[in-house]
């Protein structure tokens, strides 16, 4: 099911975005001839270029208007449409440093070039270069390793759209300068363009931020601080059910819940080695007495020590621990974002410890439950990414390799899934699995791991006893299914666009009296619901009819009940969606039975 593609950086498209930024680039200097460039990369569905344009009176970095990008966009088709040639060439470091003089930024970069340290995107490398790429297009020069389209018309100037500008610091670091970044698009040809347009309105209509706030599910308060999550009862509501769903769900499937400290001793991360290759991602230390303390990134060297509280033998063998933990990791402030990139998570976290005559079957539990759990919740299209051995990482471990790789491959054959491989792309401990969920928008979301450490044993030393009488070292596998829950939920948010399968809808139904004199009737059809298990309100303001059924579906509330004397008289219910459907007079204990079913079944439709 593996299939080969050509990688994006090959692509038609990565030329064609990275061309429209040197383009770009070249719109901005007509406008602002002073600017001075800094890096132009394409991305994901498009492309940006990061300019410094000096200071205004007060000192502050002067930015982009909205005026000033339909101008800029406005230029660049011009230019697009002026066809010229992409000449490549290069330089020596000192022939570029004598040529970028007036180009800090490009001259910071080629200094880097030269030291070995990072590309002309910025991104690290392993070794110094002598000569540095050029690529020109009229007068516009850039320090560019490319590649780009043979000419500029190559880029259709109805197929290119700027999309926004923001600041953004030079190379990521808020100690340093503030550039403006300006995001663009482009694509093959119109239709594709309008394609992207519609479902970048589409994603921002979704945007978990937004909908977290409508929704009133969570925030994230200043006072608090960034990427620190406050779940308000909502969204705590539905996290409760995701989270009691999976639990019961991990008892039943062999796993043990178990629950550790947020806090461990530094000689438990020095052991674990996270002190020597994780300390960056960490939190500095706490002291207690006169022992230092830091707060968990992960979980494992915990559920090792639970582990290691007693002898095991081979028949204790496979030990599934599970932890709803909850890890803080530093991330720098300007890549937080919503649910998605936060300080503080909780993963669904487990550690499987297994022979080596288990591993296949570990393995395919593992990724089968996972698979079983995902689908409980809607998401039903996946890409799975297999990472293999990188030799100069792990020299000499090939043969450790090997069955563990093979087990991880053979379980995404027999789950059916479509898989990319990526060669060399473990890290030094060993092979794993990511899966990504395709959303409603096409939109791939990483959320599941299953991860080989041939490393955490041997540093704390695990052992079982084997059938032989010896000791042996266990198979240690990480493994989260939903990632973090704060992540789980925003793209949960997102696939849903906020209205969640009726199981996990936070209310799930809105009596909604005609006028006053139905209330009581409406307060006993939802005691009735109550007793039954349903999450009900009853809307007893004084807006018309239709304005509280419009206020429950901009809630994405499920159902709307209305109730007048019709109703009351029949013993029924008015049966109304959130997707604007009128069912008419339903009898109650029809409703509640139908409604019963489509909850125990998780079924999304209503
Ligand atoms: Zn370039
Ligand atoms: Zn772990």
């Amino acid at each position: 099911m593996s299939e080969e593609k050509i990688p994006y950086e090959q692509s038609d498209l990565y030329r064609i975005r990275h061309s429209a930024a040197h383009v770009m680039a070249e719109a901005v200097l007509e406008h602002f001839p002073e600017a001075k460039l800094a890096i132009g990369p394409p991305i994901a569905d498009g492309f940006y270029y990061d300019f410094d344009l000096g200071q205004d009176e007060n000192g502050k970095p002067k930015t982009f208007s909205p005026e000033d990008l339909e101008q800029i966009e406005a230029t660049m088709k011009k230019l697009l449409k002026k066809n010229a040639k992409f000449e490549q060439s290069s330089k020596t470091v000192a022939e570029a440093q004598e040529f970028f003089a007036d180009a800090p930024y490009k001259l910071e970069l080629i200094a880097e070039l030269a030291a070995g340290k990072v590309d002309e995107n910025g991104n690290p490398i392993s070794e110094p270069v002598t000569e540095v790429g050029i690529y020109q297009h009229r007068n516009f020069v850039d320090l560019c390793r490319g590649p780009h389209v043979g000419f500029t018309k190559q880029v259709k100037a109805n197929a290119v759209k700027i999309l926004r500008s923001s600041g953004a610091y030079w190379r990521g670091d808020e100690n340093r300068e503030q550039l403006q970044r300006i995001y663009g698009t482009a694509w093959h040809n119109r239709v594709e363009l309008d394609e992207y347009l519609k479902r970048l309105e589409e994603a921002k209509k979704r945007d978990h931020r937004k909908l977290g706030k409508e929704l009133d599910l969570f925030s994230a308060a200043p006072e608090v601080g960034g990427g620190l999550i406050l779940w308000h009862p909502k969204g705590g509501l539905v996290r409760h059910l995701a989270e009691e769903f999976c639990k019961n769900e991990h008892l039943a499937n062999g796993y043990d819940l178990v629950y550790t400290p947020h806090i461990g001793r530094s000689t438990l991360w020095e052991t674990s080695g996270h002190l020597t290759w994780y300390r960056d991602d960490m939190y500095a230390a706490i002291q207690i007495d006169e022992e230092e303390y830091f707060l968990k990134p992960m979980n494992c060297p915990f559920h090792i020590m639970i582990y290691k509280e007693k002898m095991h033998s081979y028949r204790d063998l496979p030990l599934r621990m599970a932890e709803w933990g909850t890890v803080y990791r530093y991330e720098r402030s300007g890549v937080l974002h919503g649910l998605m990139r936060v300080r503080g998570f909780t993963q669904d976290d487990a550690h499987l410890f297994c022979r080596q005559d288990q591993m296949p079957e570990e393995i395919d539990r593992a990724l089968n439950f996972c698979l079983h759990i995902l689908r409980s919740f809607g998401m039903d299209k996946f890409h799975a990414y297999l990472s293999t051995r990188d030799e100069k990482k792990s020299a000499g471990d090939a043969e450790r390799w090997e069955a563990p790789t093979e087990a991880l491959r053979a379980a995404l054959e027999r789950a059916g899934l479509d898989y990319d491989i990526d060669e060399g792309g473990a890290a030094f401990y060993g092979p794993k699995i990511d899966l990504k969920m395709i959303d409603a928008l096409g939109r791939e979301w990483q959320l599941s791991t299953i991860q080989f450490d041939f490393n955490l044993p041997e540093r704390f030393d695990m052992t079982y006893i084997g059938q032989d009488g010896e000791a042996h070292r266990p198979y240690m596998i990480h493994r989260a299914l939903l990632g973090s829950m704060e992540r789980f939920m925003g793209v949960l948010i997102e696939h849903y666009a906020g209205a969640f399968p009726l199981w996990l809808a936070p209310v799930q139904v809105v009596m909604v009296p005609i006028t006053d004199r139905h209330i009581p009737y409406a307060e006993k059809v939802a005691e009735e619901l109550r007793a039954a298990g349903l999450r009900v309100d009853v809307d007893v303001s004084s807006e018309r009819m239709n304005k509280k059924i419009r206020n429950a579906q901009l809630q994405k509330i499920p159902y709307m009940l209305v109730v007048g004397d019709k109703e009351e008289e029949n013993d029924t219910v008015a049966v109304r969606t959130r997707n604007n459907e009128n069912r008419g007079a339903v009898p109650l204990a029809d409703f509640l039975a139908q409604a019963a079913t489509l909850i125990t079944t998780k079924a999304l439709e209503l």
